[in-house]
């Protein structure tokens, strides 16, 4: 759809242009000027993207451009998605991507646009970004298309994958609707961050949020998943780890007094999979809470509404 709107205001202008920015620019020239702060022109694009045969002939995918738009009042995901044709799954990919949410949006943020439907993953090898690609119904051959400048042979790193949208679970997560609280009541104790360690004394990385409340409280999935592991040592007490989503997210539970799960178990938002307790390097019942995206430890209160 992007596509043919470029394509007409290019055609209609009698112009024939070769950069995606100028396209870019034909394509969103009913917005004023201010609302765009930095022209991004990542890649020169081949002049073969505008065939002279019109729409029916066009090379897919087209390779990917973005330009900045800078949000305005009253401004949500939402509304900017819609005034661009894009998809939330889009917009949240390249905005988005650690999770936020997207109920703030500030007057003067700046938002990525891409100039078609898509999203960004990171890829590790070209085998890794085959796996990947397939994953979308997309050949590997498709995505370096929309990747000029790629180095087909040493690929790593993050890529567009032209088409390529979210589904059920990952698109909530993405979306920061994914999950629920794991206790209901409890209060927060210690927050994520750096902090001075209750043991040692020295100033530490924090990598969870704690929650106070009596042993016993039931602890729950916050978010479906599958149990990855259900182990025990004299830091974490015992402790269960849930995998969402192929490892996009896992989270973590700690200083648990009874686990009721098993490994590879399948576990929906909400269920039991063990008591508080204070179990390991712990000075009261509580359970330590962590969340990570993408092997990185991640701040659950700005994931799970209410922590
Ligand atoms: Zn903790």
């Amino acid at each position: 759809m992007v596509l043919s709107v470029i394509l007409i205001a290019a055609q209609s202008g009698g112009l024939y242009l070769t950069k995606v920015a100028t396209l870019e620019r034909a394509y969103y020239l009913h917005l004023p000027d201010r609302w765009f702060e930095v022209l991004h022109e990542p890649h020169a694009v081949p002049a073969a993207v505008l065939p002279a045969g019109g729409a029916a002939s066009a090379a897919w995918p087209l390779p990917i451009a973005t330009m900045r738009y800078v949000a305005q009042p009253g401004d949500n995901l939402s509304r900017i998605k819609d005034r661009f044709g894009l998809t939330l799954d889009t917009l949240s990919s390249l905005n988005r991507d650690a999770g936020s949410g997207v109920h703030n949006v500030g007057v003067g943020e700046v938002f990525a646009i891409p100039n078609q439907d898509g999203l960004f993953r990171e890829v590790e090898s070209r085998d890794h970004l085959e796996t990947v690609a397939a994953s979308y119904g997309l050949a590997g051959s498709d995505v370096l298309a929309a990747n000029p400048g790629v180095d087909a042979q040493s690929v790593s790193g993050s890529l567009f994958f032209p088409g390529a949208q979210h589904s059920g679970l990952e698109r909530l997560l993405r979306m920061g609707l994914g999950f629920d609280r794991p206790l209901h009541g409890g209060r927060v104790s210690s927050a994520f961050g750096m902090r001075v360690d209750p043991f040692s004394g020295k100033w530490r990385m924090h990598r969870g949020i704690d929650i106070a409340a009596p042993r016993g409280t039931r602890v729950r999935a916050a978010a479906d998943g599958r149990v990855e592991r259900v182990a025990s040592n004299n830091v974490l007490g015992n402790f269960v780890v849930l995998d969402h989503q192929a490892r996009s997210y896992q989270s973590l539970y700690a200083h648990l007094s009874a686990v009721h799960v098993r490994v590879g178990e399948r576990v929906s938002t909400g269920n039991t999979i063990g008591r508080v307790g204070s179990t390991g390097m712990s000075t009261g019942p509580h359970l330590h809470f962590e969340l990570w995206s993408r092997r990185q430890p991640i701040n659950p209160a700005s994931e799970v509404p209410g922590l």
